[in-house]
């Protein structure tokens, strides 16, 4: 299966999609609930609006998977990326406890799912460790210690992290737990499917109008009306406020074979570092591996993106015996600017749309929690957690540097305009598998050359709010700096908020 990069993850080789889907495109239908997006959030709230009767459709842009779901790490934790430190900090006590609690429902409503599904996703329920290193960690590790105890969950100090890691001081917390998250959405979308629920995929929704009481969703082959639309894109695609109250990151991931079967974690682990580390096992039919992610920096703003794998190999490197790397993946998140997820209705105006997005690195958990809440939201009008989490609460707007610098004035330059070949031979000096934005006559082109020698040019204005892409060497994309858009060599979209492809530039005087 198809992610939205160039490199496989670990969940890509080890769980290929199944079930034959559907070509129908369904036009002109009318259903109770479209749900956009086939990720972990998107699958589940459908499944649970058609296990509620509702006549759902599942409507994904590329494959089911293709987005950071196939990406991910799938740590389920209720100890969040977010210290519970900073989550009282910024909202206070009782809403870090409710938050707390809402991650340890999350991780439940998996297990439950998994049990009566009779789901084979390697789901284990296993312990979080998190570790520090020296003096300044320490304080900062008794601080979220103190405050994992303020919202309620059990923690303690440990001795043994059980990794050959040297640490000055640790905890650890109980109830967390690890899965493959692509054989866990992949089973739940079979019992969607058996349960009446459709699906439609390689198709994008491009537009929502309110009309005559309905929402008219509209892609370039269809067009269909729904009594709710929810939002499961990972970032709101479309201009919308919420856009500027996230910030879109990358984060990096290897697969490791480890020389010592005794080496690999049987918990969570996390160490304290800026960005952290953080560590799982995971098995196929070929033995376990270590997963490690690290590495995050802001979206388009890494220059050289293969320096993160490299730094990530070292790290493994000086704590474990490598016997192989078998995948290297990268792949997005999202952060709100208070430190929760958007989670509901999208406008007061508009209580129609839900939106689900700013997961940070606990989309698992929150893509869960999404589903429950937003279905609650239409099946009753109400949710415990509806006022916690509202996309409508005040939070502050992120003040992206890069985001004031590029978002220019932008000369809107048209598709099918011809270059000169050899001005166009001097700028496609490229070596093979490189990008780059270039300057032609005053105006900027993202220029790409493949394998074969081929070039492919790009107009490298993002279609979401006009900033300038930037090359991503390890993913073969290009990725905006503002707002998260990404986009693969031939402009193809491959992550939102962007609803639309780059322009391209004809190059096929160039042969
Ligand atoms: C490296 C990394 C590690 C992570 N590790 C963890 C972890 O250990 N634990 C954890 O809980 N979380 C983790 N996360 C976060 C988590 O993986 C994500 O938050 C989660 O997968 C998001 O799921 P989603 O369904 O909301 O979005 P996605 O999986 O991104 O799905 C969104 C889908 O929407 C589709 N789409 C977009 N626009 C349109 C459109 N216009 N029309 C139709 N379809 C559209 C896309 O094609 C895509 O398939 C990690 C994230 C990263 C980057």
């Amino acid at each position: 299966m198809k992610r939205d990069g160039n490199l496989n993850s670990f969940w890509q080789d080890t769980a290929p999609l199944h079930l034959p889907l559907s070509k129908t495109i369904y036009s002109k239908m009318h259903f109770d609930a479209v749900v956009i997006g086939g990720g972990i959030t998107g699958v589940t709230t459908a499944l649970m609006l058609q296990l509620a009767g509702k006549k759902c459709l599942l409507l994904e842009a590329n494959k089911i998977g293709f987005g950071t779901t196939a990406g991910t790490s799938a740590h389920l934790n209720s100890v969040l990326d977010t210290p519970y430190s900073d989550i009282i900090d910024k909202c206070g006590k009782e809403v870090a406890k409710k938050v707390a609690g809402s991650a340890l429902e999350a991780i439940q409503i998996i297990k439950q799912f998994v049990k009566k599904y009779k789901i084979e996703c390697e789901f284990e329920e296993v312990r979080g460790y998190m570790y520090a290193t020296d003096e300044q960690e320490e304080k900062e590790l008794n601080n979220i210690y103190q405050a994992i105890g303020q919202v309620g969950l059990p923690t303690s100090y440990t001795s043994d992290i059980g990794i050959p890691i040297q640490f000055t001081k640790a905890i650890y917390f109980d109830q967390q737990a690890r899965f493959n998250p692509l054989k866990y959405v992949q089973s739940l979308l079979d019992v969607y499917i058996k349960n009446g629920g459709r699906i439609l995929e390689n198709e994008s929704m491009q537009n929502i109008d309110d009309e005559e009481g309905n929402l008219k969703v509209v892609g370039e082959n269809f067009t269909f009306t729904a009594s709710r639309v929810v939002h499961a894109t990972h970032t709101y695609t479309g201009i919308n406020k919420l856009n500027f109250k996230l910030g879109p990151y990358r984060s990096y991931v290897l697969a490791v074979e480890l020389q010592n079967p005794g080496d690999y974690p049987e918990g969570l682990i996390y160490d304290m570092k800026e960005p952290f580390h953080y560590l799982r096992k995971a098995s196929d039919d070929l033995g376990d591996v270590l997963i490690v992610g690290g590495e995050d920096h802001k979206t388009g703003q890494e220059e050289n993106t293969q320096y993160c794998f490299k730094n990530l190999e070292a790290f493994v490197r000086k704590h474990f015996a490598v016997k192989s790397i078998r995948n290297t993946w990268s792949s997005q998140y999202y952060e709100s600017t208070d430190a929760l997820p958007y989670i509901g209705a999208l406008s007061t105006e508009n209580p129609k749309e839900f939106v689900a997005t700013g997961f940070s690195g606990n989309g698992m958990i929150f893509g869960t929690l999404s589903a429950k809440i937003i279905s609650d939201l239409i099946l009753t009008g109400e949710s415990p957690y509806a006022d916690i989490y509202t996309p409508l609460r005040n939070s502050p707007i992120a003040g992206f540097k890069a985001f004031v610098s590029e978002n220019i004035n932008v000369v809107k330059r048209l598709i099918g305009d011809r270059f000169k070949k050899e001005t166009m031979d001097e700028l496609a000096a490229l070596s093979p598998g490189e990008g780059k934005v270039v300057s032609y006559e005053e105006e900027s082109l993202a220029i790409y050359k493949d394998d074969a020698g081929k070039v492919y040019a790009l107009d490298p204005v993002c279609k979401h709010a006009g900033c300038i892409v930037q090359w991503n060497n390890a993913e073969k994309s290009w990725d905006c700096p503002c707002h998260g858009a990404r986009y693969g060599i031939d402009g193809a979209m491959l992550n939102g908020p962007t609803r639309l492809p780059l322009d391209r530039f004809d190059l096929t005087e160039m042969k």
